[in-house]
């Protein structure tokens, strides 16, 4: 119990955003800013294996800007060994195919409860490669994991086809199958929770799984992978990949004999997944990309919670979510007062080592988003948006960023219509809700958006009239395994998470019998 640091409910609330199912009191131990990597290399049909090419890449810690350790290089070589035993796992007969749906939902029960006895561990190896704070790896992320799991254990015996009615001498039934051979590739935002939202389904549903997770941060998923061997998993379901994007990624998504791509990560990528499945097989392609989304203060929300929830929609995990409320529309009676009160907020956001439990802002995850980020941050000024806090580089080494405030921002401006990934708020003023609405949907992407007001007619109307995945109401960022999440328009397609989370890894096959009648 002398290990374990006490936070009262309140102050985890204020790091999580309050809404993330954190315990009243929860005790978070303290952690080692020092984990052991047991796991580096390819992991194929149960096997820990070298690249074919011997090649290794360094993964780094954002802290510090130092390389953690050399990770084996997946490239086309290695996909084909893994999609071989994920096809040779997949094949009819085989055990992953002849076992129980109820067994199959019992193993992803079983790798939620691995995941849980390590979950000071994995948080610890998750803030090491990424840089987000511990608290939070350890109260948010890793209990929502367990969570996916344990939600998408339960469907394995309940994804039911139907009965039709179809005319005719007939008796029609469907079939939910498993599509196939199914590459994923995620990010590096949110490590394990984007393996499980793809290893959830994906299993439960019965397909087999080739992974290739981000070069930023490979060592949590190698952990998760050695549990999936533990736990039971046949040879060659799931096989986890470090690697490339444009080698490892591109050999995934343009293969012959990968049936699906499910991919999280940037628009730019999204284009090039769906153009590799249109040239290559045309495997089916789901997609979750990314978002500038609004985020509407009406003059009569209660003002104290909207600039705290309007300040976690943005800063979370460093800025670094596709669907942070990065266009913060406030009205023009209230704007002046937001935006000074959002700035101050801004300036009391405690940034500095994540392992330290006060923590609320770690560092961006490498060098490149921390350039990028400080490149907008530059237009921004140069557009001529008025800066109210922050703007610079926040340590002397590693990738850490000033939580930084733009007021008086236009529509037309560079850091209104792009994605900035980093902890870069910008205000902008509206009059009337008609106006307000037409201009949140003025954007290429429809992830996600919020309202925030008193008046419920007002808010049911403006949600109605956002073109997005998810509307939040009074609340951000809001997420739980049962309810879908994914993008209108360039923010992606289909959807993850929930009962509709399934339809993506599932083939409907239509079977029709025919029923000789009496006396014909
Ligand atoms: P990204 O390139 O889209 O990375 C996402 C995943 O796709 C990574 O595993 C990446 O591999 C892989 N990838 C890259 N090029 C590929 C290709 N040609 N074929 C197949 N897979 C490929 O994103 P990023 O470069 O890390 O970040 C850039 C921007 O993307 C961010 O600033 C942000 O705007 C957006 N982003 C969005 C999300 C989200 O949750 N929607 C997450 C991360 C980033 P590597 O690991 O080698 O890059
Ligand atoms: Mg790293």
């Amino acid at each position: 119990m002398n290990r374990l640091l006490r936070r009262s409910g309140p102050a985890l609330q204020r790091l999580c955003g309050r809404h993330y199912s954190a315990p009243a009191a929860a005790a978070i131990p303290t952690p080692s800013a020092q984990p052991e990597v047991h796991f580096n290399k390819l992991f194929i049909n149960n096997e820990w294996q070298d690249a074919a090419s011997g090649r290794t890449f360094p993964t780094i810690n954002p802290s510090t800007g130092e390389v953690i350790c050399q990770v084996a290089e997946a490239d086309q070589a290695d996909v084909n060994r893994a999609v071989k035993a994920a096809r040779d796992a997949f094949r009819f007969g085989s055990p992953w195919r002849r076992m129980d749906a109820s067994h199959r939902g019992l193993l992803l029960n079983k790798l939620a409860n691995a995941i849980e006895s390590n979950a000071a561990y994995l948080a610890e190896l998750e803030t090491l490669d990424n840089g987000k704070p511990y608290a939070i790896s350890y109260s948010v992320d890793l209990p929502n994991v367990v969570k996916c799991l344990r939600y998408y254990a339960g469907w394995a015996d309940k994804w039911e086809g139907k009965t039709i009615p179809i005319d005719g001498d007939f008796f029609c039934y469907t079939r939910h199958e498993p599509v196939g051979v199914c590459g994923q590739i995620i990010p590096w935002n949110f490590p394990l929770l984007m393996q499980a939202w793809k290893l959830g389904p994906a299993l439960a549903t019965g397909n087999t799984v080739v992974m290739k997770v981000a070069e930023q941060t490979p060592l949590t998923a190698l952990f998760v992978a050695n549990l999936i061997k533990e736990v039971g998993f046949p040879e060659g379901v799931v096989n986890i990949l470090p690697g490339l994007g444009p080698s490892a990624g591109a050999a995934i998504s343009r293969h012959m004999d990968v049936d699906k791509v499910a991919f999280t990560g940037s628009t730019e990528v999204g284009h090039l997944i769906q153009q590799a499945s249109g040239s290559s097989n045309l495997k089916r392609v789901t997609l979750e990309l990314g978002g500038k989304s609004p985020n509407i203060v009406m003059a009569d929300a209660d003002m104290a919670y909207a600039v705290e929830q309007s300040h976690f929609a943005l800063f979370f995990n460093q800025g670094q979510c596709c669907c942070a409320g990065s266009r913060t529309y406030v009205q023009a009676d209230i704007y002046d007062e937001f935006v000074e009160r959002s700035a101050a907020r801004a300036k009391r956001r405690v940034v500095g080592d994540p392992f330290d439990l006060r923590t609320e802002q770690g560092p961006q995850v490498d060098q490149e988003q921390f350039n990028k980020i400080l490149g907008y941050i530059s237009t921004g000024k140069k557009e001529g948006a008025r800066l109210m806090c922050g703007g610079g580089v926040a340590a002397d080494r590693g990738y850490f960023i000033q939580p930084t405030v733009f007021g008086d921002v236009q529509d037309n401006m560079t850091i209104a219509r792009e994605e900035i990934f980093g902890p870069v708020m910008q205000i902008l003023k509206f009059k009337t809700v008609e106006e307000v609405i037409e201009r949140a949907n003025d954007s290429q992407y429809g992830l996600a958006a919020a309202v925030f007001t008193k008046d419920l007619d007002k808010a049911h109307y403006v949600s109605n009239g956002l073109r997005a995945g998810t509307v939040w109401i009074n609340c951000y960022d809001v997420f739980g395994a049962q309810a879908p999440f994914g993008g209108y328009k360039a923010s992606g397609n289909g959807r993850e998470l929930g009962e509709y989370g399934l339809e993506g890894y599932t083939e409907v096959k239509t079977v029709t019998i025919k029923v000789p009648q009496k006396n014909s």
